[in-house]
């Protein structure tokens, strides 16, 4: 089905309009005689004028062309699109979390404090950490706030240092909050076995360098072997270890990271612990720190009384202070501590093994068809490069077009920019071999017409709401404002 969608200013047609109240007690007072005059629009907002009918319709219509996890597989590279259990809803709308405020009298929100106090002890417990906020809103806002901890330990030790060591291969938020941070990048190639080199850290690092941020598994999927050899040299020269978390949907249950040396980790919430996201969030991204960082942590911090009585805790001098209004975006702790509890320890331990697992059976069927980037083992994720494509007329984002007609939504493409072409494949655990494999059949088919019928790719999609889309005239005059 196709359809071309005006936007509600397209619609609207004078005089019509969704519903009238004709009650004589309202229209007889003025409200404008309640309002203070400076406040008092003279001229007229422009607001279309629709049908109730008409904004049903339109509405219903767009949510019909959405692609969601909800509907169709969704194998997004490094953006983890597992399935959102509804339980997780119905605790999150249970009336005594969703109509609290959170300025509320401690003592009469004793279980939402407790929830949040006791997710927090499961974060730690998963990654051996010592202390723990859920203040941040998302993935990038824990590494900035992680930063700002790693910043204040050694500002507070007059050992201000100027530098952060990076990856070529990480995730682009993190020299962003590095820089964020007042830092300057020392960018590190990964070496040949998409992992880091040791040899080129030992290079970089010296006494002006205050953290090595590092993702494990890398954003290439791979297990970064060396990192306690790593950890253990930033450590002699007085610097910190940052875990870039996205990708604990690989490990938790497996590897205790601060067994790795790891000082600080983000996780995402919304990805790893089944929060929806997408359509810019609202994400979580709590933070894990060692013993060292923890006075550092944004404030309150909520701890349990040896009465069992559980309390914000606001005095905290050393605290870099508050980075997210109250205590974060508490609707999703109530669904990352549901899908945690519903779970436990095994469970936790189980999704780890089944988004390797899922993730190498789509490497083990798709590898002799497209080019596998690196010979190193996948974990969650599976990266392929365009060299199966070279000397064919498609490249990279004409295989992701083509999915698309398939109903399957396109892996992540041209990321990490280190891959030439790169097509990244994230299964996640909540799919089955049967998804799995008609995922795989379809890549296969693909593989087959790139060589055979080029144009089924280069001229993709046709049969979806929007046909090809000119990106680079997307990207060089966007209309993001309909003027009528
Ligand atoms: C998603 C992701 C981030 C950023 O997280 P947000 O929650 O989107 O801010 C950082 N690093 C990696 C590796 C990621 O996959």
């Amino acid at each position: 089905m196709k359809s071309k969608e005006g936007t509600v200013y397209k619609q609207s047609r004078k005089g019509r309009q969704g519903f009238s109240i004709n009650d004589r007690a309202v229209a007889d007072k003025n409200i404008s005689d309640y309002l203070p005059k400076d406040l008092i629009r003279t001229n007229k907002a422009r607001l279309p004028e629709l049908s109730e009918f008409d904004v049903v319709r339109h509405y219903t219509r767009l949510s019909q062309q959405n692609f969601a996890i909800d509907t169709n597989f969704y194998p997004l590279g490094s953006c983890t699109m597992k399935y959102n259990p509804r339980i997780n809803e119905e605790t999150s709308s249970y009336d005594g979390f969703a109509n609290t405020h959170p300025w509320q009298y401690q003592h009469t929100v004793q279980g939402n404090l407790k929830l949040m106090y006791e997710l927090g002890e499961s974060l730690k417990t998963i990654t051996g950490m010592a202390g723990v906020t859920l203040q941040p809103a998302a993935g990038a806002h824990g590494e900035f706030t992680g930063l700002l901890c790693i910043r204040a330990f050694l500002e507070n030790q007059g050992n201000p240092r100027k530098k952060v060591i990076i990856p070529d291969s990480a995730h682009g938020t993190n020299p962003s909050s590095a820089k964020l941070c007042g830092y300057d990048i020392v960018k590190i190639p990964t070496g040949p076995e998409g992992i880091m080199d040791v040899a080129a850290v030992a290079k970089v690092m010296d006494e002006d360098v205050a953290a090595l941020m590092v993702t494990n598994p890398s954003t290439l999927g791979i297990f970064e072997k060396n990192i306690k050899e790593i950890a253990d040299l930033v450590h002699d020269k007085g610097g910190f270890v940052y875990c870039d978390g996205a990708n604990m949907n690989a490990v938790m249950g497996n590897v205790v990271v601060a067994d790795l040396g790891v000082d600080c980790l983000h996780f995402n919430l919304h990805k790893t612990f089944t929060t929806p996201h997408g359509g810019g969030g609202p994400g979580s991204g709590p933070i894990v720190v060692s013993e060292l960082l923890e006075p550092f942590l944004p404030k309150p911090v909520i701890k349990k009384t040896n009465e069992g009585r559980y309390v914000a805790e606001f005095d905290r001098p050393q605290s870099i202070g508050r980075v997210r209004a109250f205590f974060g975006n508490f609707g999703m702790l109530v669904r990352a501590y549901t899908y945690i509890r519903e779970l436990g320890p095994e469970g936790i331990k189980q999704v780890s093994d089944m988004a390797v697992l899922n993730a190498n059976y789509i490497r083990a069927r798709l590898k002799d068809h497209y080019s596998l980037a690196f010979e190193a083992p996948s974990m969650h994720e599976v990266v392929f490069s365009d060299k199966s494509l070279k000397g064919t007329k498609v490249k990279t984002l004409d295989v992701a077009k083509r999915l698309l007609e398939f109903g399957m939504h396109a892996p992540t493409i041209y990321f990490p920019i280190t891959v030439s072409g790169a097509l990244m494949i994230e299964p996640t655990e909540t799919e089955n071999k049967e998804t799995l494999d008609e995922f795989c059949e379809t890549m296969i088919q693909i593989a087959k017409e790139a060589k055979e019928s080029p144009e089924k790719l280069t001229e993709a999609p046709q049969n979806t709401f929007r046909s090809r889309l000119n990106e680079v005239k997307a990207v060089r005059e966007p209309v993001l404002r309909e003027q009528w």
